[in-house]
């Protein structure tokens, strides 16, 4: 029933200033194998039967599991196409590396900023050292290699931005993910910051311009609002999200669809241990269509109209939205944002809830 698998490791080593992503610190091995064996248990009882077309491991930090639990965990990575891990540079030894090695296909690096710096207003606790061995370590397996950066940290100029890409792209990266740094509620940046001292929208928009230059120019294409691959190398894990796809999610906060209803794991580990069972979010029919059209316009591809059944449908309700010019392309068979559009993204979704 479900296409693709999303696994949620709830465990990181300590929490940085930013993320808003549900993980625990100073977890010991007897908690994480409670997670692991609820875990396996409804991989079993829900996937285990029909190989998912692709699996993604993410958290939370999923190399910070220990070896022995890495390899149990190895079972429910089998995909028909592809599967990805999330792994942070001082978490990713040489042994886990191995353990992994036949099991996956692509591998995700959190190192946010190659400036010590801006990963310490970020809250990272990581070395310039780790991040060095483990793109040593990386650049010895069969993997796709994805780096995640982030832009428009306080104090970050556009040279330390360009520095930024230019050092992730010498690290042998087929694949980047850039995320604009944003405030999210609950976080303690967001406790000891105010917007004004975070955001600039305008550095930002020139930032995210910036990389979608310099990384085409080395050959990474913007594929979506954030990401940017080699031609063949797009994550269609990922992309099968965009697109609407059907995906089950296994752990706290990890979110389900079956092609129409969503649903979301429990928000904390203990409640989901103690076997709460998921939260529907209701939304009508006509509610869902519209979001899934949004999420696809994240695509610089946008939709076609082979994808969809009503396509006509779709196109007029699109174009009685009247948005301005400069902000999309709506032609007979593909609807996509211009660049201008996908800088808006957050305005032009908004607008599509409502078609
Ligand atoms: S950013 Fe990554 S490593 Fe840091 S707390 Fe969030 S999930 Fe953990």
């Amino acid at each position: 029933m479900y296409k693709h698998l999303y696994i949620h490791v709830p465990f990181c080593r300590s929490k940085c200033a930013y993320c808003a992503f549900y993980s625990t610190a100073g977890a010991d091995e007897a908690l994480i194998d409670r997670w692991l064996d609820r875990i396996l248990d409804q991989y079993w009882k829900n996937v285990a039967a029909q190989m998912p077309e692709t699996v993604f491991i993410g958290g939370g930090t999923p190399t910070l599991l220990p070896e022995k639990q890495l390899e149990r965990l190895c079972v429910a990575c089998d995909s028909r196409s592809e599967t990805t891990i999330e792994t942070n540079p001082e978490t990713l030894t040489p042994g886990k590396a191995a353990a992994l090695r036949d099991h996956i296909t692509r591998i995700s690096m959190g190192v946010q900023s190659f400036n010590p710096d801006f990963r310490r207003i970020l809250g990272r606790q990581t070395s310039c050292k780790a991040i060095k061995d483990a793109v040593k370590i990386i650049r010895t397996m069969p993997w796709q290699f994805n780096i995640d950066l982030i832009y428009g940290i306080p104090g970050q100029t556009l040279e330390d931005w360009q520095d930024d890409l230019r050092r992730a792209v010498d690290c042998g990266v087929n694949h980047m993910s850039c995320y604009n740094l944003t405030l999210e509620e609950g976080t303690m940046l967001a406790a000891t910051s105010g917007h004004d001292q975070i955001v600039d929208d305008e550095l930002a928009a020139d930032m995210w311009q910036m990389a979608g230059e310099f990384l085409s120019a080395a050959g990474l294409e913007r594929y979506e609002i954030s990401n940017y691959a080699r031609p063949g190398t797009e994550c269609r894990h990922n992309s099968a999200v965009w697109y609407g796809e059907t995906y089950l999610g296994l752990g706290p906060t990890a979110c389900s669809f079956d092609g129409s209803k969503r649903f979301a794991e429990p928000p904390s580990l203990e409640s989901w241990l103690a076997g709460k069972p998921p939260e529907e979010d209701r939304i009508d029919a006509r509610m869902r269509r519209n979001e899934i059209f949004a999420f696809g316009l994240r695509t610089t591809s946008g939709w076609r109209r082979a994808q969809w059944e009503n396509w006509d449908e779709i196109l007029a309700d699109f174009r009685r939205l009247r948005l301005p010019d400069g902000l999309f392309e709506a032609g007979e068979e593909r609807i996509r944002l211009t660049p201008q559009g996908l800088l808006l993204w957050d305005s032009v979704a908004e607008a599509c809830l409502s078609m």
